[in-house]
């Protein structure tokens, strides 16, 4: 087991936004003032920045478009300039499972050639993205597919904005110009829930929220949207005052015996450091409740005892107890707790006042469920050196 008092973040390898592709700067992921500082340096004059902004984001993020010269209300000469010095570029989709459920995985390459999953869990009237924040994860949970894979590197803005406008694609879901806008929503809510700590990718994942989260283009409003951490105490507070989102927490235990076993991040930042934090969220982000992720491992955190603890520790905390069934994945070292027992649990949550919903597990046959993503071609133990020569750093 890895030290988790050990500086966990040095590990992360962060490439730059310039991609190598010819030198041209990728515009997906830029936000507003980063968009209009590219635009700016590549000879946009300064008076007409803000409305050529207003444009270009209305092409990428409204209409899906990737072609400048499809852009028609920029002058032919302007359009040629961009394509000189920009691209619009998403991560390509590898590969697409669609699950008996409908739920869709995808296996998204991205620069470097590393892969990353992307899952589409369609609902009625509805449909969440679950989005991968980094290459594998630094983090070591017990339960965790994802933490069985060496960390190979943050993700970009561009490629954690480019999941929902890939997802988007393949969807059909960017309106047409000229036709009327269909206000059913395929993509309306998006989770930070794939692999990856987002809090360990901070900056990337705020700026990619703030493009996802803008009143025009995308604009999935900052209530629907999710972000789940392992617990990264220090970045909690930021997050409210920075992204504002909802927040869950993979709480999982009910002592930190049992919780520096499951999640070892809680040997650096125990249940009581982690609680103190959340408490404080609510009011900082200005946002209703938490969500508790609890996965239910037979005979290991799923007894009355640890309802009843459970109940106790978030007194006081307006919170939401998402129950997940563990999902079995090949070599796991634990069980899925009996379904009478998740009742069980699910029972003395719900009658001490919160609601404690049963995850239902979806696309299970495709192994999109929580904690199962794990590109299955991702060459998991490269050295170093290799990944960041491959990422052309
Ligand atoms: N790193 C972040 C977000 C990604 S994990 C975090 O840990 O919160 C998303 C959720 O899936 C977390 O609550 C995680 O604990 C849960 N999870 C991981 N592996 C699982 C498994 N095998 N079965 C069920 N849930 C799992
Ligand atoms: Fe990383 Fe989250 Fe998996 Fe833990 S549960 S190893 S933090 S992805």
């Amino acid at each position: 087991m890895t030290d988790a008092t050990a500086p966990i973040t040095q590990d992360v390898i962060t490439i730059p936004r310039k991609l190598p592709e010819g030198g041209r700067t990728n515009l997906v992921g830029l936000t507003r003032d980063q968009l209009r500082d590219a635009l700016i340096a590549a000879g946009t004059p300064e008076k007409q920045a803000k409305m050529r902004v207003g444009q270009i984001w209305q092409w990428i993020y409204h209409f899906g478009l990737r072609d400048f010269a499809a852009m028609t209300n920029l002058a032919k000469d302007y359009r040629a300039l961009l394509a000189e010095h920009f691209t619009i570029e998403v991560p390509e989709v590898v590969s697409r499972q669609i699950s008996a459920d409908g739920t869709r995985k995808y296996l998204v390459r991205i620069a470097g050639g590393h892969e990353v999953e992307t899952v589409y869990i369609p609902e009625e009237n509805r449909g969440t993205l679950c989005i991968s924040s980094q290459v594998g994860c630094t983090l070591t949970c017990s339960f965790c597919h994802t933490g069985t894979q060496k960390l190979v590197r943050n993700l970009t803005a561009g490629e954690i904005v480019g999941q929902v406008m890939l997802a988007r694609d393949d969807l059909g879901e960017w309106p047409v110009p000229g036709e009327p806008k269909d206000e059913t929503r395929l993509v309306s809510n998006v989770v930070l829930m794939g692999m990856g700590e987002p809090l360990y990718n901070f900056d990337n994942v705020r700026d990619a929220m703030k493009v996802v989260m803008d009143g025009e283009g995308l604009t999935l409003s900052r209530r629907r949207i999710t972000l789940s951490t392992s617990g990264v105490v220090p970045e909690i507070a930021r997050a409210a005052e920075e992204i504002g989102c909802l927040l869950a927490v993979s709480f999982h235990a009910t002592t930190d015996e049992v919780r520096d076993r499951l999640v070892p991040i809680n040997k650096r930042w125990n249940i009581e450091t982690l609680l103190n934090a959340l408490r404080e969220y609510p009011r900082l982000s200005n946002s209703e409740r938490i969500t508790f992720e609890y996965v239910m491992l037979k005979g290991v955190n799923d007894s009355d005892a640890d309802a009843r603890r459970l109940v106790k520790l978030i007194a006081g905390i307006p919170a939401k107890i998402n129950l997940i069934p563990f999902n079995e994945w090949p070599g796991a070292p634990y069980e899925r707790s009996d379904w009478e027992r998740i009742e069980a649990f699910a029972d003395i949550v719900y009658k001490a006042g919160y609601a404690s919903p049963i995850r239902t597990p979806r696309g299970e046959d495709i192994m999109a469920a929580c904690g199962q993503l794990k590109s299955a071609t991702e060459r998991a133990r490269k050295s170093r050196a290799e990944i960041a020569a491959e990422a052309g750093l």
